[in-house]
């Protein structure tokens, strides 16, 4: 009997689950291995019974906490995929301002009666991650997700095998494709600290390196401390700088 697996959504804008869903000619391959039993973007079925939960989102409320605890519950392997469950994602901004100042930042002018002041989001609007909340057995980086990588990681979960998540960073991949460092014509870049495994996808095309796959967890910190001071910036401006991505970091949260 092939394995279960089911697909669940918290706080994020589902591009991460498009993509496995535009898995194309790796679909059959995969399909040949698993059996999906719940995958909302895709189909109208759902079941409670399976072995693999691949988490999307972050965690924000009460009811979030709840939900995901019962599909701890049930998962033999629990996946986080995408930044936001990986990192807690963009919305994970909002948690360096209190629930009012979100309110009265996003919502101004707006009568709260309209936006709800009994809006759970707003009663516990702390965004997570998804290892914060509950074990996971493996998390697959990127915003969004590789499409390849997703099947790669998936199909070494399934033969016993590590995930194949690259321990290197951004600037090996850059390198190789020979790029003009963003730094030499002014721009700032998380290459140095972040995890490979896009292709260096953004400086190959002139755009600064977010971070969106989360640091290395062994960074060369010093090293990129040199580039720094080298183009006249110091770490606390990058880092208030770069903080797209990177709001687990500035929280104090674990770096996997
Ligand atoms: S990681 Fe990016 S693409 Fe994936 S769900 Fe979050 S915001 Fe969307
Ligand atoms: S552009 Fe960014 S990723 Fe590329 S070498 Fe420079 S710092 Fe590294
Ligand atoms: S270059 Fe950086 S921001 Fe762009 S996809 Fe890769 S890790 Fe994400």
């Amino acid at each position: 009997m092939k394995p279960r697996v089911a697909f669940f959504d918290f706080a994020s804008c589902e591009g991460c689950q498009l993509q496995v869903a535009n898995l194309e000619e790796t679909l059959l391959d995969v399909l040949a291995l698993v059996d999906v039993v719940s995958f909302r973007e895709v189909m109208k079925e759902h079941s409670d019974d399976y072995d693999i939960a691949l988490v999307e989102g972050s965690i924000a409320r009460r009811m979030d906490e709840e939900r995901l605890q019962e599909i701890r519950k049930r998962a033999k392997v629990l996946i986080a995929f995408g930044a936001c469950a990986h990192l807690g994602g963009v919305q994970r901004l909002g948690n360096h301002w209190s629930p009012e100042e979100n309110k009265r930042i996003v919502y101004d002018g707006a009568d709260p009666r309209d936006i709800g002041d009994g809006n759970p989001f707003f009663e516990q609007p702390r965004h997570r991650a998804v290892d914060e909340v509950v074990p996971v057995d493996a998390f697959i980086p990127g915003c969004p997700v590789n499409r390849d990588e997703f099947a790669r990681v998936l199909v070494a979960l399934l033969t016993g095998n590590k995930p194949p998540i690259p321990e290197y960073p951004v600037c090996v991949e850059c390198k190789k494709k020979e790029n003009v460092c963003l730094f030499t014509v002014g721009k700032v870049c998380m290459g140095p600290v972040t995890r490979a495994g896009c292709g260096a996808a953004c400086p190959t095309f002139g755009n600064e390196c977010e971070a969106c796959r989360g640091y290395i967890s062994h960074p060369q910190e010093q090293a990129q401390a040199d580039v720094l001071v080298k183009y006249g910036l110091t770490p606390d401006e990058i880092l208030s700088r770069k903080t797209l991505f990177t709001s687990r970091y500035l929280e104090g949260g674990r770096t996997a």
